[in-house]
């Protein structure tokens, strides 16, 4: 087994692992993959925000991962 080293994000001092996790920058929540990452952004390119994963079709595991419903994306 590969030893998992927690990623870190100083501003906000929140902690994952995973190699496929994301944290969001802009709202510091923490995704189980880029495509669950990017279902909480919306708007036009240049003018994206996030929405509450919760309100995107997004469900948060026991780590505080979120994943795209129904499935863990892992
Ligand atoms: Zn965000
Ligand atoms: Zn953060």
């Amino acid at each position: 087994m590969p030893i998992r080293t927690p990623f870190v994000h100083p501003p906000c001092g929140r902690q994952w692992s995973g190699q496929r996790a994301e944290h969001c920058p802009a709202c510091h929540e923490t995704f189980a993959s880029t495509r669950a990452g990017d279902a909480h952004r919306t708007g036009p390119h240049n003018a994206r925000r996030c929405l509450p994963p919760a309100t995107a079709a997004l469900w948060q595991d026991a780590r505080g991962l979120w994943h795209r419903k129904p499935y863990p994306d892992l």
